[in-house]
């Protein structure tokens, strides 16, 4: 059976996988269409191409990317799909998102240190790829030390909005993530809903803010969701007038979110990828 997963990390963000590594796995776990939609990062997209084109394999590379924007105090994550890889309006705005995570980055490697962690933004930095480290990258840092047990202590103690080392960013709005979408030929999927600790009345008002910024798409599948939740999102898409996504927010083959596990979307709603010729489902 070919599937579809329209959200995944490689190590080009907070992934532990190179693309080429990361479109194996997809592969043989009988994805047919996938999406890598590292954060505020597209390096993977040209290099996964080229393993797909040049080992002859049978899946389907779509352009993506999962940009943190700021909204009412939250980190809220939209995913683009399908845009130009060399569209100048997504390009410039990843620049300032990257600038964003460098300036974060260093705040948050001070606020450990004032939890006595010595050059912690720097030990971190080794972690990413890229050298600018995303919050997983602390994490993983503070569980060598022995600092933590696991990431999600890392998250609770340090690292989640309202621990001692949360940092506010200035990411883009929801807004301005959707229009540059849109400007580079994407479509814009407003991330994981369920996975913003926000009450149901809160969740409406970002739908509503998401649906006012003409977005496109809502998450209704993802890994660590039960059939409730699942339902509950469809009925989501349903009233907005929402097309629906699914993806496994992939980033390192673990038991919870590796790929082919996703459930398939239900029927009432319309799949985001209705009109681009394509039969996986
Ligand atoms: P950042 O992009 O630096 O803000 O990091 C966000 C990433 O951290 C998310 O994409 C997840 O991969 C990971 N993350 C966020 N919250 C948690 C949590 N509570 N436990 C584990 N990982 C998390
Ligand atoms: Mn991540
Ligand atoms: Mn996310
Ligand atoms: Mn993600």
């Amino acid at each position: 059976m070919s599937s579809v997963d329209l959200h995944s990390h490689t190590y080009y963000s907070d992934g532990a996988l190179s693309p080429e590594a990361l479109i194996l796995r997809a592969v043989e776990h009988h994805v047919s269409l996938l999406a890598i939609t590292d954060h505020d990062n597209i390096e993977a997209l040209p290099i996964a191409s080229e393993v797909i084109t040049h080992q002859k394999l049978p899946i389907e590379l779509i352009n993506g990317v999962e940009i943190s924007t700021q909204w009412e105090g939250f980190d809220i994550h939209i995913v683009g799909l399908r845009f130009d890889l060399n569209a100048k309006p997504l390009r410039e705005l990843l620049v300032k998102q990257q600038q964003c995570r460098i300036i974060r980055a260093e705040k948050i490697g001070q606020l450990l240190e004032k939890k006595s962690f010595q050059n912690a933004y720097e030990h971190a930095s080794q972690l990413a790829l890229n050298g600018i480290p995303a919050r997983p990258h602390f994490a993983q840092y503070l569980i060598n030390i022995g600092a933590v047990k696991d990431v999600q202590a890392a998250f609770r103690k340090y690292l989640r909005k309202g621990a001692c080392a949360y940092v506010k960013t200035n990411w883009c709005s929801i807004e301005e993530a959707v229009d540059v979408i849109h400007k580079s030929g994407g479509v814009a999927v407003l991330a994981h809903p369920l996975r913003y600790d926000l009450s149901a009345k809160w969740i409406k008002k970002l739908l509503e803010t998401f649906k006012i910024a003409k977005g496109d798409a809502i998450e209704v599948i993802q890994n660590r969701q039960t059939a409730d939740d699942n339902k509950r999102l469809a009925n989501y898409a349903l009233e907005y007038g929402f097309l629906a996504s699914k993806g496994s927010d992939f980033h390192s083959a673990c038991a919870w979110s590796d790929f082919g596990k996703l459930a398939i979307l239900p029927e009432n709603v319309v799949p985001v990828w209705h009109n681009w010729g394509v039969t996986a489902s």
